[in-house]
């Protein structure tokens, strides 16, 4: 089999058995990108040299008998938000269009500690903002399963990098699905640990309280894989939990006896396309068949996670974008005759169009006037959505919905429309609300588009959702397929 299509973990063991050298591993996915990445457009920096230098190095220690551990050579590929030392870091911003990163990410050093090869960069929405990686400053990536649509976002080229195979793994991040929808629309997994579980030190911040790095993999044992590595402690991060990682390979077991699903009544209604239904209807059936116990649940809050996400992470988006400011780094106007026209200037040339709407909206649901009948409530109505979750995972392992109420659309569709590529996120926002872990498997195809099953868990419990998702996974064939690029 070409190298290329196979997954990390089967290349790992390859390494391992010296049946393969990591040279060959990175160099067949540097031809891979050489010859898909003039259609696919995921990347924003790529540095090949460095990776076959790395690779060569690790080569030689595994020559020597050294056991390497953790990814033994395997490439990764790395949002544009997330520092990689002597990397830019753009954030797919002309903002940040020269900047380059002075240190390493805590999930990129772990990485580095663990072996993998950092690849390049990711494209993405400018900041995180977006669902369709449209709101690039620099290039539109496809879907590698159909070129004319989009890949979703904002991590879209990392989910469409990892679909067409031009890298076995790549780090997201997920401030409100992120991670979950492009993985949906392009047919691989991903997962948005629980907030605290992977430390946010180096990721460039959008919305601090909701904010997580996450993963994507070819299958759900890759991704494991490289959540594993990455999860942890950092004294760095003020939010990072202390709370020992688990074995996450360990928990992939087919045998979900003992195991209770929730469905959601309050999931399946709205736009959600009928495709979509009718394929998670049948992934419950195969759970179910695979020992599980499926009942109903309600969480009556979640019709409030739209608007109350839309309030809360444009309020801290306005805040942790203010550090944007023409004066310590990044973009600066050429023609600023007073500071206050450098601050106006630099801003309105350096942002985007998403990007301004919202800090324009964070910065009014912050201000005097409204913040109590905004932001105030907001954040009361998050309190509301987390306890709704506390009540349904006091009796359910799980929760099941669709990742995203459709599959990918065409380009330009929804960037008119912005109310229409808001509700787009329906279904994974209340998760980053509440900081709970989700993962997207892929469950089907629709007009051979891949449609995503979403599974929720209680905090912490990533290796439930592991679990549940691998054990869909042997059941099903859509984690064979690879797109015709
Ligand atoms: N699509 C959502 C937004 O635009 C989520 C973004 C994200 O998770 N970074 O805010």
């Amino acid at each position: 089999m070409e190298i290329y299509k196979m997954k990390a973990h089967e290349l790992r063991d390859m390494i391992k058995n010296k049946e393969i050298k990591v040279e060959e591993v990175v160099g067949a996915f540097i031809e891979r990108i050489s010859k898909v990445e003039g259609k696919l457009e995921a990347w924003l920096y790529i540095d090949e040299e460095k990776a076959l230098v790395k690779a060569k190095e690790l080569d030689k220690k595994i020559a020597s008998g050294e056991e390497l551990e953790g990814l033994w050579g395997i490439p990764v590929g790395i949002k544009d938000n997330i520092s990689v030392k002597n990397m830019k870091n753009t954030c797919a911003s002309k903002m940040l269009e020269n900047y380059i990163a002075p240190y390493d990410a805590y999930v990129v050093s772990k990485i580095k500690e663990k072996h993998g090869i950092i690849l390049g960069k990711l494209n993405m929405d400018e900041f995180g903002m977006g669902s369709s990686t449209e709101n690039s400053a620099f290039k539109k990536t496809k879907n590698p399963w159909d070129l004319r649509k989009v890949p979703g976002g904002s991590s879209g080229g990392s989910a469409a990098a990892v679909a067409s195979r031009e890298v076995p793994l790549a780090l997201g991040s997920d401030t409100g699905g992120s991670v979950r929808q492009p993985a949906a629309f392009c047919g691989v997994v991903g997962l948005k640990p629980t907030y605290g579980r992977v430390s946010r030190y180096g990721l460039t911040a959008f919305g601090s309280t909701l904010d997580q790095v996450g993963t994507f993999g070819a299958d759900v044992e890759d991704c494991a894989l490289l959540t594993e590595v990455i999860s942890g402690f950092d004294r760095r991060d003020s939010t990072s939990a202390n709370i020992p990682v688990p074995n996450y390979i360990q928990s992939l077991s087919k045998n979900l006896k003992g195991k209770k699903i929730g469905v959601p009544k309050e999931l399946f209604c709205g736009n959600l396309q009928e495709e979509v239904t009718s394929a998670i209807r049948e992934a419950l059936g195969v759970l179910q068949d695979n020992g599980a116990e499926i009942r109903e649940c309600s969480l009556p809050f979640i019709e409030y996670s739209l608007a109350d996400y839309y309030i809360i992470s444009s309020a801290e988006a306005s805040s942790n974008l203010a550090r944007f400011d023409g004066v310590r780094y990044g973009f600066r106007t050429k023609d600023a005759k007073t500071l206050e026209e450098l601050y106006i200037k630099s801003r309105s040339e350096g942002f985007g169009e998403e990007v301004k709407r919202r800090i324009m909206l964070g910065t009014y649901v912050l201000s005097k006037g409204y913040y109590d009948a905004y932001y105030r409530k907001a954040l009361k109505v998050r309190q509301l959505i987390k306890e709704d979750f506390k009540k349904v995972f006091k009796e359910f392992h799980a929760v099941i919905s669709p990742t995203s109420p459709t599959i990918a659309f065409d380009f330009n569709e929804k960037s008119k429309d912005i109310m229409a590529m808001y509700s787009v996120d329906i279904y994974t926002v209340p998760i980053n609300l509440a900081g709970l872990p989700a993962i997207s498997v892929p469950c089907g195809f629709v007009k051979n588009l891949p449609v995503g099953l979403q599974i929720i868990g209680d905090y912490f419990k990533e290796d439930n959702l592991f679990n549940i998702a691998y054990s869909y996974e042997q059941s099903t064939q859509w984690h064979k397929k690879i797109p015709n690029i």
